[in-house]
């Protein structure tokens, strides 16, 4: 993995040692959203910046309640989640005006997902030229733009919470 200057990185990673273990669940309690990038809570989800972004815009809609798999979700979670998928889809358009977008879940380890027991989705802006999706999941990568700058574009489309 290549390292480089990532402040936001540090940040999460210091965070994270007096945490209880699921980072989601204790962003989702803490209330301090612009620190931790949260750009919208719904009722049964969540966005949030990716903190391990692939591209500037990388957002992840997680489900409120510490659920592992579709099979877990209640209904109206799954249509929130998809809904807030398409916010995502929205917002992203309006602000960098991708030519297409990933959305989609990793599901346990060997998926690919980093935070295994906490269901989320992808969502990832693409450019042609970019690289593939799933050859670059878990690896650290040159941004074009900060996250506190992305998160300040991307607030507004959202409204409040
Ligand atoms: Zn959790």
């Amino acid at each position: 993995m290549d390292r480089f200057w990532t402040p936001w990185r540090f940040d999460y990673i210091r965070g994270a040692d007096s945490a209880p273990s699921c980072v989601f669940c204790r962003i989702l309690g803490e209330r301090r959203d612009a620190e931790n990038l949260v750009l919208y809570r719904g009722r049964a989800a969540f966005v949030l910046l990716n903190l391990f972004p692939y591209t500037s815009g990388h957002l992840l809609v997680v489900a409120n309640r510490h659920i592992r798999l579709l099979g877990d979700t209640l209904p109206e979670e799954l249509h929130e989640i998809i809904d807030l998928g398409r916010r995502c889809e929205q917002a992203l358009q309006a602000e960098y005006g991708p030519e297409g977008y990933n959305l989609g879940f990793n599901l346990g380890r060997s998926a690919g997902a980093g935070v295994e027991n906490h269901l989320h989705m992808h969502v990832l802006p693409r450019w042609t030229g970019d690289s593939n999706f799933v050859s670059v999941v878990g690896e650290t990568r040159v941004l074009p733009e900060e996250l506190p700058r992305t998160y300040e574009r991307l607030l507004p489309h959202f409204g409040p919470c």
